[in-house]
């Protein structure tokens, strides 16, 4: 049963988002929860009253009330749990994507985006299959470690920690969120990481991505309000709520996260 996890405190607010929080339940690993944290913070902040819920196995996601779509990380034991759930909810997802619905996907739930994934032990796992990538498995390691990458349609930087044993190969049309610039990325071979479609970005990056990349996290929201309010709203910037908070230190963590040891 779909069930609303986190709500924004009742006051006026201009704009309403719902987010559907896929699996929430089981795909949580490594503090994904913070991106939900993230994008209520955010939005919030732009004036959005939020309504999160936890869309899970055997429920229906309704593609007309959501406004974005969280889909998180998971071990491959969830994984091959809710992998015999995906085709419910396929149609309906793909129908969201393809109306330019939000959606933010990390590590498994990026991979099961895709046409398939190989756990660690070999088993395939057959994805969503709504879009075109794929993944492999290796043998006996993980990608671990921190990551950054360089966005150039957006000229923005993101910077995650990877942990991951699947290799993510993108399909011919597909671009990546990001050039490595290091790190592994979507398979240590090809240079790129995470995938950007639409407005779907899929990502391998924990840490959570959203709170570590506040830039992104705008561009989700203020995606999401735009399409559902119009273009022409008039919405604060990114330094009016978000980059004049951060502390006296973070510019010393950045350069540290600059120069890895
Ligand atoms: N189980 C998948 C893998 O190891 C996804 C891991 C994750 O979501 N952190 O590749």
């Amino acid at each position: 049963m779909v069930y609303t996890s986190l709500k924004s405190p009742e006051k006026d607010y201009s704009y309403d988002l719902n987010i559907a929080h896929l699996y929430g339940d089981l795909m949580n690993t490594y503090g994904d929860n913070g991106n939900i944290l993230m994008l209520k913070y955010v939005a919030e902040k732009l004036n959005a009253r939020v309504q999160v819920d936890i869309v899970s196995l055997t429920d229906h996601f309704d593609k007309d009330f959501y406004d974005i779509a969280f889909f998180g990380g998971g071990q491959d034991f969830e994984q091959a749990i809710l992998a015999q759930d995906l085709p419910t909810k396929k149609e309906a997802l793909a129908d969201f994507i393809e109306n330019d619905g939000i959606v933010l996907a990390i590590c498994g739930g990026f991979q099961l985006l895709g046409q398939y994934y190989i756990e660690a032990g070999g088993r395939k796992i057959n994805g969503l299959g709504i879009l075109g990538h794929y993944t492999l498995n290796q043998s006996d390691n993980r990608y671990i470690g921190d990551i950054k990458i360089y966005n150039e349609e957006f000229d923005e930087t993101y910077y995650g920690f990877e942990n991951h044993q699947g290799r993510t190969f993108l399909a011919e049309n597909q671009k990546p969120l990001g050039k490595v610039v290091y790190g592994k990325g979507n398979n240590k071979e090809d240079g790129g990481e995470g995938l950007h479609y639409k407005n779907v970005f899929a990502s391998y990056f924990h840490g959570p991505i959203l709170s570590r990349n506040a830039n992104l996290a705008y561009r989700l929201v203020t995606t999401a309000l735009r399409k559902k309010y119009g273009s022409d709203i008039q919405l604060p910037t990114y330094e009016d709520i978000l980059s004049k908070e951060k502390p006296e230190e973070y510019a010393d963590i950045k350069n540290k996260a600059d120069k890895p040891s």
